[in-house]
């Protein structure tokens, strides 16, 4: 078994659709982001990248590649997918906490956790996501951006027992 984590926080602006685990949610702000800057994945693919001991979101789609303008943080996860695939690692768990004032994200953690669990093809009760606030200190406090934290377990398909 190996333990990944990963952290990201981006920016809140306006003019910016607000994308977290793969699920719009309606907001008057979104994120800043070369891509979609759906901060969740972005620490949930450094949380996979790390546990594999193979780089960071930035050294596999830097924000200077044309290529990642816009593009969905889901398909992102999924070359990182393909690349633990092809290292013989299967997603075991995931744990996650996204940290922001607003808005209330109760109703639309569970798509986020299918979003996960159908990209990763996980079992049930595998993918954990918590929602909470910095109790207005700094700059999340301020509502200036979202941060997330993500701890990943990938089993190793290879050599189950070592
Ligand atoms: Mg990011």
């Amino acid at each position: 078994m190996r333990v990944g984590f990963g952290y990201d926080s981006h920016r809140l602006v306006e003019g910016r659709a607000l994308v977290l685990g793969g699920v719009v949610i309606p907001f008057e702000k979104g994120l800043l982001g070369h891509s979609d800057a759906d901060v969740l994945l972005h620490s949930l693919g450094d949380a996979i990248l790390g546990a594999m001991a193979a780089g960071d979101l930035g050294t596999h789609f830097p924000d200077t590649d044309a290529q990642w303008k816009g593009a969905s943080s889901m398909d992102l996860l999924e070359r990182i997918r393909e690349m633990m695939t092809a290292r013989g690692f299967t997603l075991n768990n995931v744990d996650c906490s996204i940290v922001l004032e607003e808005p209330r994200l109760k109703n639309h953690i569970p798509l986020m956790v299918r979003n996960i669990e159908r990209l990763f093809s996980m079992k049930p009760a595998r993918v954990s996501i918590k929602a909470k606030t910095n109790e207005k200190m700094g700059f999340v406090g301020r509502a200036e951006g979202i941060a997330a934290y993500c701890a990943v377990t990938l089993a190793d398909k290879e050599a189950p027992n070592e």
